[in-house]
């Protein structure tokens, strides 16, 4: 039976166990990590029918790593995706899935609210290759039909996006890629593999960072592409070989550990997520929660219909200057300062000092950044002692 075979039907939880699994002739239970930058050949012949892709087989790790492969396969299961490829970083993710099918001419429509990065990419580095991008309210269908022109070749969206959770109607912006012949690319990172399904809402192509809740427990940098076979096959194979963004068999291997864990760490992180976002909703020094699982975010009925939970971020608009704000932080023992997030440590951030401080201040307004914003994300403590963290730093920063 191929392991194909032996797959089919089954839940994710046991895929991100078993999937992809290749043993080597030792038998080992936990996967192997091949730290191999090369592979050695039984003669000249085998080397050249490798490399003319007549024989299977690896032939440089900057092409294929058995462990990496590992990564991938589980990830194309977890996504229900035809293909994943693993990138060295989540911004190695988002840059390849664009410049491998991009060229001088096309134009790019995404959504303005999203990671400080990819906001670089899109808004300053394609424009410099004569790609000019549009930036619109991602909330707003009509706002992504009018930026469509004859030569949008991507439609690009985080969902819920950084730092304000702020949704997308996956399904709405599909149906209108699919009819201006470009392609969707979804940045999936804060719903996270569990929560939402970008291919099955129409997206062509979805990108993780796996630094974030695939790793889970903030070791190791990673990023993934997932999509369908014709997009690796016409744009991305050719160009991660060529341009050599790989994921470090290492990395593959402690982020194909934390796939086995990720189902059990996003249930509960979820779970605390929401608890704290209720609780912190209740607080006179909250002017405003924003968690998706919540009836009051004003997009629920969109959470409802393509997300199956809130999601490990809360974000929170403190009554405070930025003064306030950075008391209620240094005042806050348990939940660290840090801009990354999904750990199983708990973490906050100030967007406007730290992911964002390179947009102008009009910019950070037009994203509803303002120095009381606050991004939180849930990791694996007790739920008790994370809101005793929150309660006593709400005490002491002293904001209202
Ligand atoms: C972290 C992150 C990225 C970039 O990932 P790296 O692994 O840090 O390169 C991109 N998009 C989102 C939404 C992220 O949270």
């Amino acid at each position: 039976m191929s392991d194909a075979d032996a797959l089919a039907g089954l839940h994710p939880d046991t895929l991100l166990i078993q999937g992809g699994t290749l043993r080597s002739q030792f038998g080992e239970t936990s996967e192997a990590i091949f730290l191999s930058s090369g592979y050695v050949y039984e003669n000249a012949e085998d080397a050249e029918a490798r490399f003319s892709g007549g024989a299977e087989g690896y032939v440089y790790s900057r092409f294929g790593n058995p462990t990496v492969t590992m990564f991938e396969t589980r990830m194309a299961l977890l996504e229900g995706a035809g293909v994943a490829r693993a990138t060295a970083t989540g911004m190695a993710a988002v840059t390849s899935a664009l410049l491998c099918c991009l060229k001088a001419g096309d134009h790019v429509v995404a959504s303005r609210a999203m990671f400080g990065a990819s906001r670089y990419v899109i808004e300053d580095l394609l424009p410099r290759f004569g790609i000019p991008a549009t930036l619109i309210d991602g909330r707003d269908l009509a706002q992504w039909r009018g930026a469509v022109r004859g030569n949008t070749r991507v439609l690009f969206c985080e969902s819920p996006a950084n730092p304000l959770l702020e949704l997308v109607d996956l399904a709405g912006v599909a149906a209108i890629a699919k009819q201006a012949g470009a392609l969707f690319m979804v940045d999936n990172v804060f719903a996270t593999p569990m929560l939402q399904k970008p291919l099955r809402l129409g997206a062509d192509v979805v990108i993780y960072s796996a630094t974030k809740h695939i790793d889970g427990q903030g070791r190791c940098l990673g990023g993934a592409i997932c999509s369908g076979a014709a997009f690796v096959e016409k744009y991305l194979k050719d160009f991660l070989r060529m341009t050599g963004p790989t994921m470090s068999p290492f990395n593959a291997w402690v982020l194909l550990k934390g796939l086995e864990t990720l189902p059990l760490r996003v249930e509960r992180q979820t779970a605390t997520a929401a608890r704290l976002a209720d609780w912190l909703a209740e607080r006179p020094e909250i002017e405003g929660v924003v968690y998706p699982g919540r009836r009051d975010h004003p997009q629920h009925d969109i959470a409802v219909r393509q997300m199956t939970g809130g999601g490990p971020l809360v974000a929170l608009r403190l009554r405070a200057d930025k003064a306030a704000t950075f008391r209620f932080m240094n005042a806050l023992r348990l939940i660290k300062i840090s801009n990354n997030l999904g750990d199983a440590k708990s973490l906050i951030a100030h967007p406007a000092t730290t992911t964002h401080y390179r947009l102008t201040d009009a910019a950070k307004a037009e994203l509803g950044i303002t120095a009381g914003t606050v991004r939180l994300s849930a990791g694996l403590e007790h739920p008790d002692d994370l809101i005793a963290d929150l309660n006593r730093a709400l005490g002491l920063a002293q904001i209202i």
